[in-house]
């Protein structure tokens, strides 16, 4: 990357983490996937009981093994019943998660199909750890918008096969209209629409990696 595109990574950088404090979203800034994953374990006590939304950058990250490490009792989804793991995440010590979009603003930005994700971020656990990389960052809530239905859900309905139309055409059908604009299917991933724009209480922790990561 020149020079004139890393000091403008790195004011975008700067003005989203002031933003984010601002709205007290404590926000702390890991170069590397490393520097997060040891990030996220300082913020972990063991013995806690933890769970996560269904995300790629955890994987990505190396986050996912440190759940499974035998630290932690881990409500995993993925071993359990989807159903009990839900109900239980609400009383968990520590949620894990990444996010749709964070804007410039210091907003974070995140559509689900079935909610379990976002109603986790907004209420039960006693803390929210949000991982995220730099890409995505962007400038506003309607740039959130945009970026979820053009750039995050038809990867993300292609590793599915979630058979929505974004999976074929590439981006949704609801592009350029309103928030919830979308599609019909019993299928699609975008259902419940959530900002979250300032907290009382310092909950909700993000972690920005300096890499690109997830959709
Ligand atoms: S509303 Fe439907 S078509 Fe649009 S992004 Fe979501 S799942 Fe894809």
């Amino acid at each position: 990357m020149d020079k004139n595109k890393q000091a403008s990574l790195q004011m975008k950088i700067e003005r989203t983490m002031r933003a984010l404090a601002k709205n007290k979203i404590p926000a702390v800034y890991a170069p590397t996937s490393q520097d997060a994953l040891k990030a996220v374990e300082g913020m972990m006590r063991e013995g806690d009981t933890i769970s996560c939304g269904g995300t790629v950058t955890l994987r990505e990250t190396g986050i996912r093994d440190l759940m499974l490490s035998g630290k932690y009792t881990f409500l995993d989804r993925e071993a359990m019943d989807p159903e009990e793991v839900y109900q239980k995440t609400f009383s968990a010590d520590v949620f894990l998660t990444s996010a749709n979009a964070i804007t410039e603003e210091g907003q974070l930005y995140n559509v689900d199909g079935r909610g379990n994700r976002v109603a986790a971020m907004i209420y039960g656990p006693k803390k929210v750890i949000v991982v995220a990389g730099i890409n995505k960052i962007v400038r506003n809530v309607d740039e959130a918008i945009l970026r979820v239905k053009t750039t995050a859900a038809p990867p993300n309905a292609m590793r599915q096969n979630m058979g929505t139309p974004c999976q074929t055409l590439g981006t949704c059908v609801g592009c350029g209209g309103p928030m919830a604009s979308g599609c019909s299917t019993d299928t699609r991933m975008c259902c419940h629409y959530v900002v979250t724009g300032y907290q009382k209480t310092p909950r909700i922790h993000v972690v920005l990696v300096g890499e690109e990561l997830g959709y």
